[in-house]
Protein backbone atom coordinates (compact mmCIF):
# COMPACT_ATOMS: atom_id res chain seq x y z
CA UNK A 1 0.00 0.00 0.00
CA UNK A 2 1.47 3.56 -0.75
CA UNK A 3 1.37 6.36 1.82
CA UNK A 4 1.03 9.63 1.30
CA UNK A 5 1.89 12.15 4.46
CA UNK A 6 1.13 15.57 4.19
CA UNK A 7 2.80 18.06 6.58
CA UNK A 8 1.80 21.89 6.30
CA UNK A 9 2.55 24.85 8.75
CA UNK A 10 3.77 28.21 9.11
CA UNK A 11 7.88 28.99 8.71
CA UNK A 12 10.31 28.04 11.00
CA UNK A 13 7.74 25.74 12.46
CA UNK A 14 10.25 22.61 11.31
CA UNK A 15 8.39 20.98 8.69
CA UNK A 16 11.58 20.51 6.36
CA UNK A 17 13.50 18.93 9.14
CA UNK A 18 10.87 16.94 10.39
CA UNK A 19 9.20 16.10 6.89
CA UNK A 20 13.11 14.35 5.72
CA UNK A 21 13.68 12.75 8.94
CA UNK A 22 10.14 10.67 8.50
CA UNK A 23 10.73 10.47 4.71
CA UNK A 24 14.12 8.62 5.58
CA UNK A 25 12.82 6.42 8.59
CA UNK A 26 10.04 4.79 6.28
CA UNK A 27 12.03 4.43 3.46
CA UNK A 28 9.88 7.36 1.53
CA UNK A 29 10.58 9.70 -1.03
CA UNK A 30 10.30 13.69 0.32
CA UNK A 31 9.27 16.70 -2.08
CA UNK A 32 10.01 19.80 -0.71
CA UNK A 33 7.48 21.92 -2.59
CA UNK A 34 8.96 25.69 -1.14
CA UNK A 35 12.05 24.47 -2.73
CA UNK A 36 9.97 24.46 -6.04
CA UNK A 37 8.94 28.45 -5.10
CA UNK A 38 12.29 28.93 -4.81
CA UNK A 39 13.62 27.52 -8.18
CA UNK A 40 11.02 29.24 -10.05
CA UNK A 41 11.93 32.66 -7.98
CA UNK A 42 15.70 31.92 -9.06
CA UNK A 43 14.28 31.43 -12.74
CA UNK A 44 12.30 34.87 -12.98
CA UNK A 45 15.14 36.44 -11.34
CA UNK A 46 17.30 35.24 -13.55
CA UNK A 47 15.86 35.58 -16.83
CA UNK A 48 15.25 39.80 -15.74
CA UNK A 49 11.76 39.59 -16.22
CA UNK A 50 9.45 42.14 -13.49
CA UNK A 51 7.88 39.98 -10.83
CA UNK A 52 4.81 41.94 -11.06
CA UNK A 53 4.22 40.86 -15.12
CA UNK A 54 1.70 37.96 -14.02
CA UNK A 55 1.47 36.40 -17.36
CA UNK A 56 5.33 36.75 -18.52
CA UNK A 57 5.96 34.86 -15.05
CA UNK A 58 3.43 32.07 -15.62
CA UNK A 59 4.93 31.93 -18.84
CA UNK A 60 8.41 31.44 -17.33
CA UNK A 61 7.47 28.73 -14.63
CA UNK A 62 5.83 26.75 -17.49
CA UNK A 63 8.55 25.92 -19.28
CA UNK A 64 11.48 25.88 -16.32
CA UNK A 65 13.64 23.07 -16.81
CA UNK A 66 13.74 22.21 -13.15
CA UNK A 67 14.42 18.66 -12.07
CA UNK A 68 13.25 18.32 -8.55
CA UNK A 69 15.44 15.62 -6.14
CA UNK A 70 13.05 13.56 -4.13
CA UNK A 71 15.51 11.40 -1.90
CA UNK A 72 15.26 12.86 1.25
CA UNK A 73 18.71 12.17 2.20
CA UNK A 74 19.96 14.99 0.39
CA UNK A 75 17.10 16.27 -2.15
CA UNK A 76 19.51 18.29 -5.04
CA UNK A 77 17.65 20.75 -7.27
CA UNK A 78 18.71 21.79 -10.60
CA UNK A 79 17.53 24.59 -13.29
CA UNK A 80 18.81 24.00 -16.97
CA UNK A 81 21.41 21.51 -15.71
CA UNK A 82 22.83 23.62 -13.29
CA UNK A 83 22.77 22.40 -9.53
CA UNK A 84 20.86 24.88 -7.72
CA UNK A 85 20.51 23.24 -4.43
CA UNK A 86 22.22 25.97 -2.07
CA UNK A 87 21.40 29.19 -4.23
CA UNK A 88 17.29 28.64 -3.50
CA UNK A 89 18.10 29.24 -0.22
CA UNK A 90 19.96 32.41 -0.30
CA UNK A 91 18.24 35.46 1.01
CA UNK A 92 18.03 36.99 -2.52
CA UNK A 93 15.48 34.39 -2.62
CA UNK A 94 13.76 34.35 0.31
CA UNK A 95 12.89 37.95 -0.50
CA UNK A 96 11.35 37.29 -3.54
CA UNK A 97 9.47 33.68 -3.27
CA UNK A 98 6.33 35.25 -2.40
CA UNK A 99 6.01 37.14 -5.78
CA UNK A 100 6.01 33.78 -6.99
CA UNK A 101 3.99 31.79 -5.07
CA UNK A 102 1.06 34.72 -4.58
CA UNK A 103 1.04 35.17 -8.62
CA UNK A 104 -2.12 33.63 -8.88
CA UNK A 105 -1.28 32.76 -12.92
CA UNK A 106 2.04 30.51 -11.96
CA UNK A 107 0.28 28.81 -8.69
CA UNK A 108 -1.72 26.65 -10.38
CA UNK A 109 1.33 25.37 -12.65
CA UNK A 110 3.20 24.31 -9.58
CA UNK A 111 0.17 22.78 -7.86
CA UNK A 112 -0.41 20.74 -10.75
CA UNK A 113 3.37 19.53 -11.04
CA UNK A 114 3.38 19.02 -7.47
CA UNK A 115 0.27 16.79 -7.14
CA UNK A 116 1.92 14.78 -10.53
CA UNK A 117 4.76 14.62 -8.30
CA UNK A 118 2.84 13.11 -5.16
CA UNK A 119 0.70 10.82 -7.32
CA UNK A 120 3.72 9.38 -9.04
CA UNK A 121 5.11 7.98 -6.07
CA UNK A 122 1.98 5.78 -5.32
CA UNK A 123 2.91 3.88 -8.52
CA UNK A 124 5.53 1.40 -8.98
CA UNK A 125 8.00 3.64 -10.89
CA UNK A 126 8.67 6.26 -8.98
CA UNK A 127 11.56 7.53 -6.52
CA UNK A 128 10.34 5.20 -4.13
CA UNK A 129 9.43 2.22 -5.83
CA UNK A 130 5.44 2.56 -5.15
CA UNK A 131 6.06 2.82 -1.48
CA UNK A 132 4.73 6.42 -1.05
CA UNK A 133 5.91 10.21 -0.07
CA UNK A 134 5.85 13.03 2.55
CA UNK A 135 5.49 15.98 1.05
CA UNK A 136 5.37 18.81 2.66
CA UNK A 137 4.40 23.14 2.19
CA UNK A 138 2.11 25.46 3.06
CA UNK A 139 -1.15 24.13 0.97
CA UNK A 140 -0.75 20.81 1.09
CA UNK A 141 -2.81 19.32 3.74
CA UNK A 142 -5.65 21.24 1.85
CA UNK A 143 -4.83 21.98 -1.60
CA UNK A 144 -2.16 19.33 -2.90
CA UNK A 145 -2.55 16.09 -1.04
CA UNK A 146 -6.19 16.58 0.82
CA UNK A 147 -6.66 12.93 0.42
CA UNK A 148 -3.39 12.12 1.94
CA UNK A 149 -3.50 9.10 4.66
CA UNK A 150 -1.93 11.45 6.94
CA UNK A 151 -2.29 15.00 7.61
CA UNK A 152 -0.50 17.15 9.74
CA UNK A 153 -0.27 20.84 10.31
CA UNK A 154 3.13 21.61 12.18
CA UNK A 155 2.70 24.65 14.39
CA UNK A 156 4.82 26.81 17.00
CA UNK A 157 4.58 30.24 18.44
CA UNK A 158 5.94 32.99 16.47
CA UNK A 159 9.00 33.13 19.22
CA UNK A 160 10.00 29.79 18.82
CA UNK A 161 9.78 29.92 15.07
CA UNK A 162 11.93 33.08 14.92
CA UNK A 163 14.54 31.83 17.57
CA UNK A 164 15.14 28.57 15.12
CA UNK A 165 14.37 30.37 11.70
CA UNK A 166 17.74 33.04 13.10
CA UNK A 167 19.84 30.14 14.87
CA UNK A 168 19.65 28.10 11.09
CA UNK A 169 20.51 31.44 9.21
CA UNK A 170 23.07 33.16 11.45
CA UNK A 171 23.89 30.46 14.11
CA UNK A 172 22.34 32.99 16.73
CA UNK A 173 19.16 33.35 18.60
CA UNK A 174 20.29 36.84 19.97
CA UNK A 175 18.03 40.14 19.80
CA UNK A 176 19.56 41.97 16.72
CA UNK A 177 19.85 37.86 14.85
CA UNK A 178 16.12 37.40 15.46
CA UNK A 179 15.23 41.20 14.32
CA UNK A 180 17.02 40.34 11.48
CA UNK A 181 15.59 37.02 10.39
CA UNK A 182 11.56 38.77 11.24
CA UNK A 183 11.58 39.47 7.64
CA UNK A 184 12.16 35.71 6.58
CA UNK A 185 9.76 34.32 8.94
CA UNK A 186 6.55 36.99 9.67
CA UNK A 187 6.45 38.97 6.39
CA UNK A 188 6.41 36.06 4.08
CA UNK A 189 3.99 34.06 6.32
CA UNK A 190 1.93 37.04 5.80
CA UNK A 191 2.09 37.63 2.40
CA UNK A 192 1.90 33.92 1.86
CA UNK A 193 -1.74 33.52 3.77
CA UNK A 194 -3.13 35.31 0.47
CA UNK A 195 -2.98 32.52 -1.02
CA UNK A 196 -3.17 29.38 1.17
CA UNK A 197 -4.26 28.64 4.92
CA UNK A 198 -1.68 27.48 7.25
CA UNK A 199 -2.04 28.69 10.57
CA UNK A 200 -5.37 26.69 11.12
CA UNK A 201 -6.00 22.86 10.50
CA UNK A 202 -8.47 21.49 8.37
CA UNK A 203 -11.14 19.11 8.78
CA UNK A 204 -9.47 15.91 9.86
CA UNK A 205 -6.03 17.49 10.11
CA UNK A 206 -3.93 16.92 13.05
CA UNK A 207 -2.45 19.72 14.96
CA UNK A 208 0.62 19.39 16.14
CA UNK A 209 2.40 22.16 17.98
CA UNK A 210 6.15 21.77 18.94
CA UNK A 211 6.72 24.91 20.36
CA UNK A 212 7.68 23.33 24.06
CA UNK A 213 9.27 19.98 21.85
CA UNK A 214 12.53 19.46 20.89
CA UNK A 215 13.38 18.32 17.37
CA UNK A 216 13.73 14.60 18.12
CA UNK A 217 10.60 14.91 20.21
CA UNK A 218 8.69 16.16 17.21
CA UNK A 219 9.73 13.98 15.08
CA UNK A 220 8.84 10.35 17.00
CA UNK A 221 4.95 12.40 17.78
CA UNK A 222 5.00 12.44 13.69
CA UNK A 223 6.38 8.92 13.50
CA UNK A 224 3.97 7.99 16.01
CA UNK A 225 0.87 9.04 13.33
CA UNK A 226 2.70 6.97 10.31
CA UNK A 227 2.30 3.58 9.94
CA UNK A 228 4.98 1.40 8.47
CA UNK A 229 5.10 0.58 4.67
O1 LIG B 1 9.06 26.42 2.92
P1 LIG B 1 9.89 27.52 2.29
O2 LIG B 1 10.24 28.61 3.22
O3 LIG B 1 11.08 27.00 1.53
O4 LIG B 1 8.91 28.13 1.19
C1 LIG B 1 9.32 29.20 0.40
C2 LIG B 1 8.11 29.95 -0.10
O5 LIG B 1 7.41 29.16 -1.06
C3 LIG B 1 7.07 30.33 0.93
O6 LIG B 1 7.38 31.54 1.57
C4 LIG B 1 5.83 30.48 0.06
O7 LIG B 1 5.85 31.75 -0.55
C5 LIG B 1 6.02 29.45 -1.00
N1 LIG B 1 5.29 28.21 -0.79
C6 LIG B 1 3.95 28.16 -1.09
N2 LIG B 1 3.27 26.97 -1.04
C7 LIG B 1 3.91 25.84 -0.68
C8 LIG B 1 5.28 25.88 -0.34
C9 LIG B 1 5.94 27.09 -0.39
O8 LIG B 1 3.35 29.19 -1.41
N3 LIG B 1 3.27 24.68 -0.70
Amino acid sequence: MALTVAIDGPSGSGKSTVARAVAAARRLAYLDTGAMYRAAACWVLDSGAAFDDLDGVAALVRDMPLTVGLDPAGERFTLDGRDVTARIREPEVSRVVSRVATNLKARPLLVDWQRRLVAAEREPGGWSGGRGIVAEGRDITTVIAPDAEVRILLTASEEARLARRSLELSGSADASAVAATRDQVVRRDRDDSTVASFMEAADGVTLLDSSALTLEETIARVLALVPEV
